[in-house]
């Protein structure tokens, strides 16, 4: 079980990643994976505050989270031999400095620039070109530094979906459980007890995340902190990714780049709490609180396009076990789901 030693939150956390740094061990030198906004948002301030502090810091800017990024900051590593790496950026940035590190066995430090999914403290990356459209495993951050200022100046439509993601544990959670029972998969209380709390915490905080307020983004970075915790618990993204996930993963194979990843969670969430006869309307009311997507049209999909996606989704990952499976439905019954849920 990984899991990060230092959780720095609040206004002004960035300040703190030097101290952070020498404080795990790594006085000499670091390696920034940043893109080019986001290494001009927090990116030269990590690299300065290092370098304050006498380090070599070298900066590798990607844009995009393929095989081939995670290729060439490998060898950035094998040439510079960082005794750190810090991933400092919104989720594919933090995806790439993740799995490039733990494939160089060198620890990686996660600075996130936005909260809009759960991949700023897992030990799961989401990595194009290795033939999963989900994540794969990779290491936990040995450090989590989240400035709530900076996170707050991202567009909020970032933070809505981070959300969401969380919101969708409520089904994974569920379908964890299922797998157990039925299955006999192994089934951890604690991991899935924490990303179910997580979710909860969300919605009887809609109110004040709705609200803006920096209490509001606090409570979210902490959801999402605490999803990343309870895979890293499990050792696999169990707790936190169940049919939800595999409907928006269905849904980004059928339409890449058509939403955000917890917006498609989050409409599937709708409907596979639906699918477990839980309380599906309680998960769509605060997704629509929070002004989150909970329709096709919102998602800037069609109606076929869900259907599709429905009937995808429980052959995506066949060693993953859902309600998807045990019910095994066909399109007219997935019809029937999008349409009494209200998401066509
Ligand atoms: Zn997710």
């Amino acid at each position: 079980m990984q899991l990060p030693r230092e959780v720095i939150i609040g206004n002004g956390a960035i300040e703190q990643v030097a101290v952070i740094s020498q404080k795990l061990g790594f006085t000499k030198s670091a390696l920034i994976i940043a893109g080019s906004k986001t290494y001009d948002i927090a990116g030269r301030t990590v690299r300065d505050l290092l370098e304050d502090k006498k380090m070599s810091v070298h900066t590798f800017l990607v844009q995009t989270a393929t095989i081939k990024d995670v290729e060439a900051v490998e060898t950035e590593i094998e040439m510079l031999k960082p005794e750190i790496v810090f991933g400092v950026g919104g989720g594919t940035k933090i995806d790439v400095a993740k799995c490039s590190s733990a494939r160089q066995s060198v620890p990686f430090i996660s600075v996130p620039t936005t909260a809009s999914h759960d991949g700023i403290a897992s030990p799961l990356s989401s990595i194009k070109g290795l033939g999963t459209p989900y994540s794969i495993m990779a290491q936990a951050p040995l450090a989590i530094i989240a400035d709530t200022n900076i996170i707050m100046q991202a567009p909020w439509r970032l933070a809505i979906s981070g959300c969401a993601d969380v919101i969708a544990k409520l089904t994974a959670v569920r379908d964890w459980k299922l797998a157990h029972e039925e299955k006999d998969e192994y089934y951890g209380a604690y991991a899935a007890s924490l990303a179910h709390m997580s979710a909860r915490l969300i919605i009887e905080s809609a109110g004040l995340i709705r609200e803006r307020s920096e209490e509001g983004i606090r409570v979210l970075i902490e959801a999402l902190i605490s999803c990343g915790v309870s895979m890293s618990i499990a050792g696999s993204s169990r707790p936190c990714s169940g049919s939800e996930h595999m409907f928006s993963h269905s849904l980004e194979t059928i339409i890449p780049n058509c939403s955000m990843h917890g917006e498609r969670c989050g409409v599937g969430a709708i409907m596979m709490a639906y699918l477990h006869k839980t309380n599906w309307s309680l998960v769509k009311a605060t997704l629509q609180k929070l002004g989150a997507p909970t329709n096709a049209g919102e998602l800037g999909v069609s109606r076929e396009q869900i259907v599709r996606a429905l009937e995808l989704a429980a052959s995506l990952r066949p060693e993953r076990y859902t309600i998807l499976n045990k019910l095994n439905l066909n399109r007219q019954a997935y019809e029937r789901v999008a349409e009494a849920t209200g998401v066509v």
